[in-house]
């Protein structure tokens, strides 16, 4: 399976379940669909993710970042999509996975992105919190994901981002 097809099989398994089985936009004002006081914001696109964008809905801007990974591409938004356009990490979001070593064996993890924290008010009661059916899906998404290197790569490089920023 190449990095666009495991994109495309996760984006499908999170397409109708959401955080909370209301809309939990409701909660924040949508939070994570606005910009920050800066005016940054924005998404990066999982490995293949960007074939998706060769035609950019209304209001999307694409830009290469390399904070994670070299080469990786940063979606941003107006604040509004239409649904069945947005990204993975928009459809993941408050969590990400990640490969994490444990005991010299690497796993997959489906955790709180650590990213979330400051805008999210559903990370304060973590994962437990959150529809347990947006959880399973989470965790199809990453296994599939998993399934090519690319995104093992992504997830590996993830899990380094985070530690170094001890966020974890
Ligand atoms: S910030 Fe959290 S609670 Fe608010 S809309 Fe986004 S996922 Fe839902
Ligand atoms: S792409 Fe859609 S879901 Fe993602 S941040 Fe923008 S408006 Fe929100």
């Amino acid at each position: 399976m190449d990095a666009l097809d495991a994109v495309r099989q996760a984006r499908d398994f999170l397409e109708s379940v959401t955080p909370l089985r209301r809309d939990c936009g409701g909660v924040c004002g949508a939070a994570c669909c606005q910009s920050d006081e800066d005016g940054q914001g924005g998404m990066l696109l999982f490995p293949g993710e960007d074939a998706l964008y060769q035609e950019l809905p209304e209001g999307f801007t694409l830009t290469r970042d390399n904070a994670i990974l070299p080469g990786m591409t940063l979606l941003t938004c107006e604040g509004r999509c239409d649904r069945s356009r947005r990204p993975l990490s928009c459809r993941l979001f408050p969590l990400t996975p990640v490969l994490v070593t444990e005991n010299g064996q690497e796993k997959l993890k489906v955790r709180m992105d650590p990213r979330a924290f400051a805008v999210c008010p559903l990370c304060e009661q973590g994962i437990r919190g959150m529809a347990p059916e947006f959880g399973q899906a989470a965790l199809q998404a990453a296994r599939i994901l998993c399934q090519c290197e690319e995104h093992k790569r992504y997830f590996r490089a993830l899990a380094r981002y985070f530690e170094q920023l001890k966020a974890w």
